[in-house]
């Protein structure tokens, strides 16, 4: 059978992709390996889809700090506004939380999904369950896709394979294998918004412990800064974890990188210091142990302790002012030695993959090979959390379905 045009892999960006061309008019066949659509949409923001945020297309790409100018044109056409309109539009109600993170009212990712596949059904897009072995190309132009037992013709086909983090929804880095095969170049993959694995006893002795309120700044082996943030962070058995540590591994460079936490981001080391003589006089004749748990997580006494070399049944009034001094210190620079990422099967998103300068930013279309278009996270991009990646999967999607069904319409 005939299609005008073929999307391989049903993720939001496919998905979108696949909409987009349908409702343009073109017949669509939208290829997907796994049983269902949209299997890691289903995870996304803990099971409740933080969907886009809400905000303007350039602060979209401020938070992208790989390859933001490639999205500009993308970015402009099918903004966050655009994505909230289509799902508002078609029976998703959405809500806007801390950060401008868009969520569906529902808080449930099946809602999106749930509207996506409605969409598909109501413009008639074919579904198959199958996994792409192979793009076909005649003279340059696309004539189809082999999935092993068979072979579909169409005179398109818009890659959306995702990346390779969680690879049990599917996303096992295919789309670099059938690229390359086509002559594109693929900028290796590596893990990003991925949890960081720390040296030492310290945070596996503070594992499950949450901070909501922590300034966080990653220094490279120099001292350079290289990221700072402030919000939540998780200690771990491995490390740290979190939405701060997610963004700060975005920007870790080589070997020697360090964390260092302000423990007492609203307090400067004056207050602090006033803080701590207040809770040693109140507490003088208990042990150390026992005299900071106003100020800090149980768990966390231990290890402060340790590193200061205070034995833990010091009496609180027994402290030294030298002592109060470094624990000032400390606990607004509390360093974390960092010993490398957890392996890209972890991480939220996939850095690296098909190399944007052989894509034309305004159609996503391959400069390689005619016909041939890409969308979502098989591109080198990748944004911090916050509902950027999954903007970026609805925008690119969005713009290669746009371009490709104007191909059928206008083909060679
Ligand atoms: C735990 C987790 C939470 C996240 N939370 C958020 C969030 O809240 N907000 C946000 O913006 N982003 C979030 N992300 C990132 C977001 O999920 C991705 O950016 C987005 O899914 C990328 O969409 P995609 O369509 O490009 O790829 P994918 O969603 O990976 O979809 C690709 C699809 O292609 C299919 N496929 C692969 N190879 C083939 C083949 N050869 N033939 C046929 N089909 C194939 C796969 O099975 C898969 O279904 C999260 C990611 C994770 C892992």
């Amino acid at each position: 059978m005939k299609y005008d045009g073929i999307v391989i892999g049903g993720g939001p960006a496919g998905m979108m992709a696949a909409i987009t061309a349908a409702r343009r008019g073109s017949r669509v066949l939208l290829l997907e390996r796994n049983g269902r659509l949209g299997k890691k949409l289903l995870i996304t923001g803990k099971g409740r889809c933080n969907l886009t945020n809400d905000c303007t297309s350039q602060e979209v790409l401020r938070n992208v700090p790989r390859n933001g100018r490639f999205l500009f044109s993308v970015m402009t056409a099918f903004p966050p506004e655009e994505t909230k309109t289509f799902f508002e539009s078609r029976g998703c109600p959405l809500k806007t939380e801390r950060g401008n993170r868009v969520f569906p009212v529902s808080d449930r990712a099946q809602s999106v999904l749930s509207c996506l596949e409605k969409e598909l059904r109501g413009n008639h897009v074919f579904i198959g369950n199958e996994r792409v072995k192979r793009i076909l190309t005649e003279n340059g132009h696309i004539t189809g896709v082999d999935v092993g037992k068979t072979q579909y013709n169409a005179d398109w086909v818009i890659l959306a394979t995702g990346g390779v983090s969680y690879p049990a929804t599917g996303s096992t880095g295919d789309g670099y294998t059938l690229a390359q095969t086509l002559g594109h170049t693929i900028v290796p993959p590596e893990g990003n918004l991925v949890p960081l694995e720390c040296t030492g006893e310290d945070c596996p002795d503070m594992q499950g412990l949450s901070l909501r309120n922590v300034g966080v700044r990653l220094f490279d082996n120099r001292g350079k800064i290289l990221y700072q943030d402030f919000g939540e962070l998780l200690f771990t058995h491995f490390g740290v974890s979190g939405p701060t540590v997610l963004s700060a591994s975005c920007h870790l460079k080589g070997e020697g990188c360090r964390l260092v936490l302000d423990l007492k981001p609203a307090l400067d080391e004056g207050k602090l210091d006033s803080r701590i003589l207040r809770d040693l006089d109140t507490y003088r004749n208990r042990s150390m142990e026992n005299a900071l748990t106003d100020l800090l997580p149980r768990s966390m006494i231990p290890v402060i302790l340790r590193r200061l070399q205070i034995h833990p049944e010091l009496q609180a009034n027994g402290l030294t002012k030298q002592k109060r001094r470094e624990l000032v210190s400390l606990l607004k620079n509390f360093s974390l030695d960092i010993s490398g990422k957890r392996p890209v099967a972890e991480a939220i998103i996939t850095s690296g993959g098909i190399k944007v300068s052989e894509i034309d930013p305004k159609t996503m279309e391959s400069k390689l090979v005619s016909g041939l278009y890409f969308a979502g996270e098989v591109i080198d991009c990748d944004a911090y959390t916050g509902g950027f990646n999954l903007q970026i999967a609805w925008a690119t999607g969005f713009a290669s379905g746009k371009s490709a069904s104007e191909k059928s319409a206008n083909p060679g």
